[in-house]
């Protein structure tokens, strides 16, 4: 065994001696056979949420209804989850009770792929009544049990399969991927929130073009915000690379793909629900990418877009152009970073000063003067100095 499993040894130890059984799960198993980086090591135990906390000092609560605790142990924290088994669903999305049960085989048969369902020990050894190493040996996704019963009791797995086609480069089992095709319209019922979160995984994996091409040919995009009417402009994401992007950067190419109207795309991401503040940035990468679509980078817009923003556009507008290397980055950044100014405060001017000199009280000329002297800074036509800036400002008024 290797980190991040060793930390997390003693935790299995201390649930054993409590008189529970505690193993490793899920993702994290599956990443480890896979040599793969792990991310999180999720726990799951016999003892119930209540017997948790009273083993360990500090535990969130993040799930307890499901079964889950957040344990915090030397400074590493660990998802830890009561075997539990979910008999019956209501309208193909939530268990409709989570059972407590004391059989680890029960908790693996109700979780979604064989790779996922197999359970290690603190010593290292395997526990995988459903063939999960098999399945991962053959690179496979492959429902626990029955796929058309198992997507029924919750679609969100026909996502999840195509999302770990992305990460993992495996293929879909011919039955699983049968009843994929078949029970597709049962999306529909699944929260956009979840939606979301494997959307943005499938995105984001190596695999990815393979996962959008199934992700057409299965029809699941039909049951995606937004996406419905757009099967073609779907298509036009495979032609780009797409492996530097990251998330903010794949929205943002995926609206340039499918064309949405300025004034539309703010409703496509609340759709989706996306953060606002994410929308915001999105919509400034877009804006920008257009802009330099049609011609350079100005001193001045370096400035306005920001950093952040203005090498995601530029990384976009090098993609669509099918653009390899970063050396347009490099220079822009280089410009960037020679900027007299970064934001409007480091100005050396304010408005009271324009004030003051004019003899003129405020009004809209304060503001388009101060950018005025702004955009002048800029493009180092004046210096950042209020007495220069003053004789600069005279000098204009008598010409
Ligand atoms: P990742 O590396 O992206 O976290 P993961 O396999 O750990 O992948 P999670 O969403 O973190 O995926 O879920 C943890 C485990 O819980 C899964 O490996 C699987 O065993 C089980 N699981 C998650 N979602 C479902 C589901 N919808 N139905 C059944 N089992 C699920
Ligand atoms: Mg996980």
């Amino acid at each position: 065994m290797k980190q991040p499993f060793l930390a997390a040894v003693p935790v299995l130890e201390r649930l054993e001696s409590a008189g529970f059984e505690a193993y490793f799960v899920g993702g994290s198993v599956r990443d480890y056979l896979l040599h793969k980086e792990i991310n999180d090591v999720d726990i799951a135990t016999s003892a119930t949420p209540e017997e948790v906390k009273q083993i360990f000092d500090k535990t969130i609560d993040i799930g307890i209804e499901h079964g889950t605790l957040l344990v915090l142990y030397q400074n590493h924290s660990y998802e830890i989850t009561t075997f539990r088994n979910e008999a019956e669903y209501e309208d193909f999305r939530r268990p409709k009770e989570v059972t407590f049960i004391r059989s680890l085989t029960e908790d693996l048969q109700r979780r979604d792929f064989t790779m996922n369902a197999i359970a290690m020990n603190k010593d290292g050894n395997l526990i995988d009544p459903f063939q999960g190493q098999l399945s991962i040996r053959n690179q496979v996704i492959q429902t626990v049990g029955k796929a058309a019963d198992r997507f029924q009791e919750d679609a969100l797995r026909m996502m999840r399969a195509v999302r770990f086609v992305s990460q993992l480069s495996f293929t879909i089992e011919e039955e699983t991927l049968n009843a994929l095709k078949n029970l597709v319209y049962l999306l529909e019922n699944i929260a956009v929130e979840r939606k979301q979160m494997e959307f943005e995984k499938l995105l984001s994996g190596a695999n990815r073009k393979q996962a959008i091409q199934l992700i057409l040919q299965t029809n699941i995009y039909i049951y995606l915000p937004g996406l419905a009417k757009h099967g073609e402009s779907l298509k036009l994401l495979l032609e780009y690379k797409l492996d530097k992007l990251n998330k903010r950067e794949l929205w943002a190419l995926l609206l340039f793909c499918l064309k949405i109207e300025k004034t539309k795309i703010e409703g496509f991401l609340r759709d989706w629900r996306i953060p606002l503040k994410e929308i915001r940035e999105i919509q400034l990468i877009l804006y920008y990418l257009n802009k330099r679509l049609e011609t350079s980078w100005s001193h001045y817009d370096l400035y306005a877009a920001t950093k952040d923003i203005f090498i995601s556009s530029e990384r976009l507008y090098l993609v669509i152009n099918g653009i390899e290397g970063n050396e347009s980055i490099k220079e822009y950044v280089e410009m960037y970073d020679g900027l007299p100014i970064k934001e409007r405060s480091e100005m050396d001017l304010t408005g009271t000063d324009l004030m003051d000199w004019f003899n003129k009280s405020g009004g809209p000329w304060v503001k388009e003067l101060l950018f005025k002297v702004e955009q002048a800074i800029l493009e180092g036509r004046v210096d950042n100095n209020k007495r220069i800036i003053k004789e600069w400002l005279m000098k204009c008024k008598h010409n």
